[in-house]
């Protein structure tokens, strides 16, 4: 999608801080942590958001899921770590290209625990 921030950082058309890269996804660190550990899942294809997801690409987000759950360890993630994905305004989403924060290490904000 042109204009897409995260569409140019997947292409490789902006730098990142990659982690992981496969077929589906792309995990980056995020250039402003909000934990010690602050990375971002980023599905290759665009979507804004999980309402505008089709099943097949439900079914690819749970893909990367599951891949995910088997790299904790690698990722440093072994004492716990949140999943989020902000939809919309009032959940301050800024990019519309649907991601997956993973948070872990110490919380910098812990106001959900
Ligand atoms: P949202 O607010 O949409 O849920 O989260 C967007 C996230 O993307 C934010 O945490 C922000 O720091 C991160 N972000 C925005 N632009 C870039 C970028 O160019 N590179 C990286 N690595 N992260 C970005
Ligand atoms: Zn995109």
């Amino acid at each position: 999608m042109e204009n897409c921030i995260f569409c140019k950082i997947i292409k490789g058309e902006i730098p990142s801080a990659k982690i992981y890269e496969d077929e589906d996804m792309l995990i980056i660190k995020d250039v402003n942590p909000q934990a010690k550990i602050h990375y971002l899942l980023l599905p290759k294809q665009h979507f804004a958001n999980i309402v505008e997801m089709t099943d097949a690409q439900a079914q690819t987000l749970a893909r990367c899921i599951k891949k995910l759950s088997n790299m904790v360890d690698e990722l440093g993630l072994q004492d716990g770590f949140r999943l989020v994905s902000n939809k919309g305004a009032h959940a301050c989403q800024s990019v519309e290209h649907l991601h997956i924060h993973i948070l872990g290490g110490q919380q910098l904000d812990d106001r959900m625990c």
